[in-house]
């Protein structure tokens, strides 16, 4: 008996797997029998014609009449499912159906070359099993970590910085030694910082570890290049923190550092507020607190205006309480302060006279801007690769 499109009472997804897998069958067993130009019209007409063909029956029966909830999901299968295959086996089939017309006409005028040429045709055509589903390839997109990065970079990109990059395994010296951390400051330790095994022979200043921050590159980058020098640092970096909601043991980081002569606070603070607006929009205010860290002096933390809540610490018509400010209406977004002399003590020989040069750095975590830039609540999400949550930021 001929197919006929049923009318569906049932959209759950059982249900819609059993009707278009009853209509594929037909439509691969009728094309199978048809040999002839015009067995292929009729083909075409009773699947493709707009009006009352099949796939025009679909549309009608399952897709028009689907309960709202089901629109989606049997709009989707009625276009990458059913229009995609039916398309595709009508026009191998009138593929095939042109060779076997090459090959009855070449038979008939006894031509032996138009007939191997014609039978290769055929065979070819036969070969490709049109019962087999196609294989679909999703396109990728840029995951949201690496989105924000790239934004962070080109803001200091546009500002005529230049990028570095350096090993995500260091030693102590570049790590810690000659970014000024004192021989016992708590970072040094296994609580902090995860190690290489195997290194206690070693010179303390020797000893490889996972590096804690981008910041050895600044050593690096100065070693390599005498001042001026305007760099962005974006790199990997691991601490010995267990993985939950604000922590990772590999998360980003993206520093800057700026030398030259008479660099000052001033440059510093205008630089960033500059960057915090092209990032976050030209209404975000700008804060600097005192703040300490061994490399810099002085050192502050810089704040923005919640970008959630606009600076009000209250959310929506019912003013709830803004979560990622903690109502307080400021964000810290990074570390910086003015390059400690004691710093470039380490680079003196190549220029870097911190009686001559100054120069400010700063530092932030990507992953961070990140998830209060999506509103992301949990920084396991960015790590576990879960294609359902990715795709949202496709
Ligand atoms: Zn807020």
């Amino acid at each position: 008996m001929a197919y006929t499109v049923p009318k569906l009472t049932d959209y759950s997804a059982a249900a819609l797997d059993t009707a278009t897998r009853d209509l594929l069958a037909a439509l691969d067993h009728e094309s199978a029998a048809v040999k002839t130009e015009s067995e292929y019209e009729t083909l075409r007409i009773r699947w493709r014609a707009r009006k009352d063909g099949i796939v025009t029956q679909v549309n009608e029966l399952w897709l028009k009449s689907a309960p709202r909830e089901a629109k989606r999901d049997v709009g989707q299968r009625v276009n990458e499912t059913i229009i995609s295959r039916v398309d595709t086996v009508l026009r191998e089939r009138h593929d095939y159906v042109k060779s076997l017309a090459i090959l009855k006409k070449a038979r008939a005028e006894g031509l032996d070359a138009g007939i191997d040429a014609a039978r290769r045709a055929a065979e070819l055509s036969e070969s490709v099993d049109i019962s087999l589903p196609g294989v679909r390839r999703p396109i990728g997109a840029e995951h949201p970590v690496m989105q924000t990065w790239r934004e962070i970079v080109s803001v200091f990109q546009k500002l005529g910085y230049s990028v570095a990059e350096g090993p995500v395994v260091e030693t102590d010296y570049y790590n810690f030694e000659a970014l000024n951390f004192p021989p016992n400051h708590p970072a040094r330790d296994t609580q902090d910082t995860l190690f290489i095994a195997g290194q206690q022979a070693k010179p303390q200043r020797e000893r490889l570890l996972l590096r804690t921050h981008t910041s050895p590159v600044q050593i690096r980058t100065m070693e390599r290049m005498r001042p001026p020098i305007r760099i962005v640092i974006p790199g990997t970096v691991h601490r010995n923190d267990p993985p939950d909601a604000s922590h990772s043991p590999m998360f980003h980081q993206i520093e800057g550092l700026a030398v030259d002569i008479n660099i000052t606070f001033g440059d510093l603070k205008g630089t960033l507020d500059h960057a915090m607006k092209a990032l976050f929009g030209s209404s975000v205010k700008t804060h600097f607190r005192p703040s300490f860290f061994p490399f810099t002096e002085p050192s502050a933390e810089l704040y923005v205006t919640c970008f959630i809540c606009g600076g009000g610490g209250k959310r929506g018509p019912d003013d709830a309480p803004c979560r990622p400010c903690k109502q307080t209406g400021w964000i810290e977004v990074l570390g910086c302060g003015m390059v400690d002399p004691n710093v470039f003590e380490f680079v003196k020989d190549n220029g870097y006279d911190p009686k001559k040069v100054s120069g400010f750095a700063f530092g932030m975590g990507v992953d961070r801007l990140a998830l209060l830039k999506y509103g992301v609540d949990d920084l396991q999400y960015f790590f576990q690769g879960d294609v359902r949550f990715l795709q949202q930021f496709a």
